[in-house]
């Protein structure tokens, strides 16, 4: 049974609790974190309703290494801009929250197991930025990043997820930032949803309904529809980390599930407990 939720109801549902909810948020085009968009909009409204974390823990599809986990212990996180040939508002755009660098260290060492390493040469790239302006406009979180280690399978990050969720616990907000589907090539003008868009989006919605996460973990059997959604894994990665720190407690509520551009999804979802 595939339920979903409007953001009115989520307000309701999303009663103050000691385990932070977790969030994922498709971001799409760099653009959305200067324009209104149905999505700023979402994201925005989204903010007002979630408790105020000690801390925010970022999954960005935008780091990602190779061999290691990174942790981003630096006190003052730089704004990374890292897109080509956008308007020059978009590179004025600063977030100047503080990082956590006590809490990132212990994250690394909680990441041990799967090569948790402590880095202070990254800061904040688009894929947390660009939501996190919506979500907190204050920046008066403390926000911190954890990098994707691309040379593993994709259960790993439903490791590392699961790992994290203790955090939950500690008054941290872990956020997955990337895109439910996500092939650029496929891109559309008229922004007509590609087939496999909208086969990919709901086969991924049934299964998180479901828990199945086996089953998006499961390359062979998904085949050629995951390579069609996802020429490479980066945007996919978060929203297995995201769904790997649930559990089965956890409310599932979907928020903005619309193909944006044809081929990219803006599906996002937030696991609550209840
Ligand atoms: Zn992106």
């Amino acid at each position: 049974m595939m339920t979903t939720h409007t953001l009115a109801s989520l307000r309701d549902r999303l009663a103050p609790s000691d385990r932070m909810p977790l969030v994922f948020l498709g971001h799409g085009s760099p653009m959305n974190a200067i324009e209104d968009t149905q999505y700023s909009r979402a994201w925005s409204e989204l903010g007002r309703n979630l408790p105020r974390p000690e801390a925010i823990l970022v999954v960005s599809a935008h780091w990602m290494t190779k061999g290691t986990t990174l942790v981003d212990v630096s006190a003052m996180p730089r704004t990374i801009h890292d897109f080509h040939g956008f308007p020059e508002a978009l590179y004025r755009q600063r977030y100047p929250a503080h990082g956590a660098p006590e809490l990132a260290r212990k994250v690394a060492s909680l990441l041990a197991s799967h090569h948790g390493e402590e880095d202070d040469s990254w800061g904040l790239d688009h894929g947390a930025w660009a939501v996190l302006k919506f979500l907190y406009p204050e920046a008066d979180v403390p926000v911190f990043q954890v990098s994707i280690d691309m040379t593993r399978g994709l259960d790993y990050q439903l490791e590392i997820g699961r790992i994290l969720s203790e955090l939950r616990d500690r008054g941290v907000l872990i956020l997955g930032s990337g895109n439910v589907v996500h092939n650029l090539r496929a891109m559309r003008r008229d922004g007509a949803p590609q087939d496999f868009a909208l086969e990919f989006d709901t086969l991924f919605t049934e299964r998180m309904t479901d828990r199945d996460f086996g089953a998006l973990v499961d390359r062979q059997g998904l085949g050629s529809l995951l390579t069609m959604a996802h020429p490479t894994v980066d945007h996919y990665l978060p929203a297995l980390t995201v769904a790997g720190a649930s559990d089965r407690r956890d409310a599932l509520t979907f928020m903005t599930d619309a193909i944006d551009l044809g081929s990219v999804s803006m599906r996002s979802f937030v696991f609550h407990a209840t």
